[in-house]
């Protein structure tokens, strides 16, 4: 059961959200916009079986799936898709992401932040995790080194300070912005849109809130 005060915990998924797009981070986490494109439906229907938690032995190796993480000290709270203990000690966080195999900040500051969590938790170190690409079904290792954990532990403060102070970044056309879910509600071509309340109008079946 999660208290009170870790329920004020960042949520490691904003993490992500953030590296990606801050303005999309302040959109779901700040604003609770959420709109469902082609790309987060095919996220979703993907992650189902991630979604539930679930534990099994596979060779040796005992599987956890959906296992909740959170770290006071740090922070966070979020839940790991897969975490793989193996008979050595081995600690081994899995991450599922839709579409082929890629490189992603964003993904890896996930990655590291659950696996930061599961250090503390569990008293372990872990020298690296992986991302699991869905439609390719392959595998990309990610080495948990220094550069990466500073990184993380940066957005963790950057994402921290937006959640507290509540306010909305401006919107950055880019690349990023192609396969955005809230290209609708932010507008990024419309320039600089500076008032949050803009996006309350949103129509109810447009978007959900989570
Ligand atoms: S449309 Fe672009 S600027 Fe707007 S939230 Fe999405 S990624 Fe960010």
């Amino acid at each position: 059961m999660v208290s009170t005060h870790m329920s004020d915990l960042v949520p490691i998924s904003a993490l992500q959200h953030f590296v990606y797009c801050p303005r999309q981070c302040a959109l779901i986490h700040v604003a609770q916009v959420w709109n469902e494109n082609l790309h987060t439906q095919k996220g979703r229907r993907e992650h189902a079986r991630v979604d539930e938690p679930a534990s099994e032995q596979r060779d040796g190796i005992r599987i956890e799936r959906a296992l909740p993480v959170w770290s006071e000290r740090l922070d966070i709270i979020g839940k790991c898709d897969v975490v793989e203990f193996h008979p050595d000690g081995t600690v081994y966080p899995v991450e599922y992401k839709h579409g082929p195999r890629r490189k992603g900040l964003h993904d890896d500051v996930q990655l590291c932040a659950q696996a930061l969590c599961l250090e503390e938790m569990l008293e372990v170190t872990i020298a690296e995790g992986a991302i699991f690409h869905v439609s390719s079904r392959r595998r990309r290792v990610v080495k948990l080194d220094d550069a990466l954990r500073k990184e993380t532990q940066g957005v963790i403060a950057a994402v921290r300070a937006m959640l507290d102070s509540g306010q909305i970044p401006m919107a950055e056309h880019g690349k990023q912005c192609e396969c955005c879910s809230l290209r609708n509600a932010c507008l990024p071509d419309a320039g600089q849109v500076k008032d949050i309340g803009l996006f309350e109008p949103l129509e109810d079946n447009a978007c959900i809130s989570f």
